[in-house]
This record gives structure tokens, C-alpha cells and sequence, in this order.
């Protein structure tokens, strides 16, 4: 990990810039390689992140593993972490006070890390990345760019597996996932990154 990554997961174990850090056990930085292509984004840690200070470990993160495998990745291809680093307690949703001071922490590491693609699973996630008018019934599956990265919103996996019909959505976007990595040669490590095309908010057509 670059020491700058290095740096900013210290600070999120120290941190105390909003409630959370009162109840939590472990802050949960977030995990994964420096140069990961592609970034997960969830809610927040819950109470098996919490105590291993490692995000999407329990039933949600079994299923974020199935669904990786499902196009050939493994979990340790992909940047893991979420909107806010601290469990909010009984796994209340993060507010959006906390969502706010925690935000700097994830613009550094989408900064740092600068994948192509970022999954924002679930409208927290989506809405933190995209704005308010953004969320996972009406934008799943639909890559939007933002600056210079393409963020595909997504169910999140936890509602996914409770779910039937939903599973199903989330495994056909993963596919949609699959095809963009395609498009883009991703799946080539000897590739360089490439900007992408870029353009405030709009659906990139050529892969809705
Ligand atoms: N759900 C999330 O949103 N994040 C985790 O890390 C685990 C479960
Ligand atoms: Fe700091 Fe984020 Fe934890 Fe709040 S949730 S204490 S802002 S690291």
C-alpha cells in the first residue's frame, strides 16, 4: 500500500471526527490492492467488521465474494471499503453528519487508489457518490460518470440476499460489470490505465 493509503487508514483508526468513533470496536479503513482497477463502496462496518477491522467479512461479504467469483475475480483483485469506517451502533443507517465528516476519507482513497470503475452498493453508497436524486431501484446497473471515473450504482448485497429477485438483478449487473471490464481490457494487468470519457452525471450510452 502506498504510504499515503498507509496514512489515511492511521487516521481513520485514530479518528474522532464525528459520534461514531464512541462505540466502535475497530475502525474499518477499507482493504485491497493500491492499484486496484475496481473499488467497492458500502454502507458501513457491521458488527463482524467491527471486531475484525475489516470490512464485508460477514454474511453480505460472503455473498460480495460469490458475486466476484461469479465473473472471475477474487476478492483480493478488488478495493473494499464504505461511506462511513465506523459501525454505526445496532447497525443503524450512517446520518448524514456522520456521511459527511467520513467523505474526505473515501475521496482520498478513490484519489489515491484511481480505479475505473467504483460499485456503490446500495443508495447510501450511491447517493454519498452521486447526489441525492441517485438511487439503486432507479440506477442499478447504469455505469454514470463522474469526473474521471464510471461509478455503477448496485444493489446492495445485503438486501440482495434477502431477496430472490434481487439476487438475480445484482448478478446480471456483475455481468454488466464483467462486459465493461472486457470492453475496457481491464482484465489485462499489463494494460496502463486510461482516462476514461468523462462528463458530469450522464449515463455513459454505450454500456446502458
Ligand atoms: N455491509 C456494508 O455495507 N459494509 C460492510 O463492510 C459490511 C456489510
Ligand atoms: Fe471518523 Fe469516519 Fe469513524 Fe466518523 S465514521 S469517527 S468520520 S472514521
Amino acid at each position: 500500500m502506498s504510504s499515503e493509503l498507509q496514512l489515511i487508514h492511521s487516521k481513520i483508526l485514530e479518528c474522532t471526527k464525528c459520534e461514531l468513533h464512541k462505540s466502535r470496536t475497530k475502525g474499518v479503513p477499507g482493504e485491497g490492492p493500491r492499484d486496484a482497477r475496481i473499488m467497492f463502496v458500502g454502507e458501513g462496518p457491521g458488527q463482524n467488521e467491527d471486531e475484525q477491522g475489516r470490512p464485508f467479512v460477514g454474511a453480505a461479504g460472503k455473498f460480495l465474494t460469490q458475486l466476484l467469483e461469479s465473473i472471475g475475480l477474487k476478492r483480493s483483485d478488488v478495493f473494499i471499503t464504505n461511506i462511513v469506517k465506523c459501525r454505526p451502533p445496532n447497525n443503524r443507517a450512517p446520518r448524514k453528519s456522520e456521511i459527511e465528516a467520513c467523505n474526505p476519507y473515501l475521496q482520498s482513497q478513490i484519489r489515491l487508489i484511481n480505479p475505473r470503475i467504483v460499485c456503490a452498493l446500495g443508495t447510501p453508497a450511491i447517493t454519498t457518490l452521486m447526489g441525492e436524486e441517485y438511487s439503486a431501484s432507479r440506477h442499478h446497473g447504469k455505469p454514470l460518470a463522474k469526473g474521471e471515473v464510471t461509478i455503477i450504482p448496485m444493489y446492495h448485497p445485503a438486501a440482495a440476499l434477502y431477496d430472490a429477485s434481487l439476487k438475480e438483478t445484482i448478478f446480471h449487473d456483475f455481468q454488466l460489470l464483467k462486459q465493461m471490464l472486457e470492453n475496457t481490457e481491464t482484465l489485462n494487468p499489463s494494460t496502463p490505465k486510461s482516462s476514461e470519457p468523462s462528463g458530469s452525471k450522464q449515463t455513459l450510452e454505450k454500456w446502458a
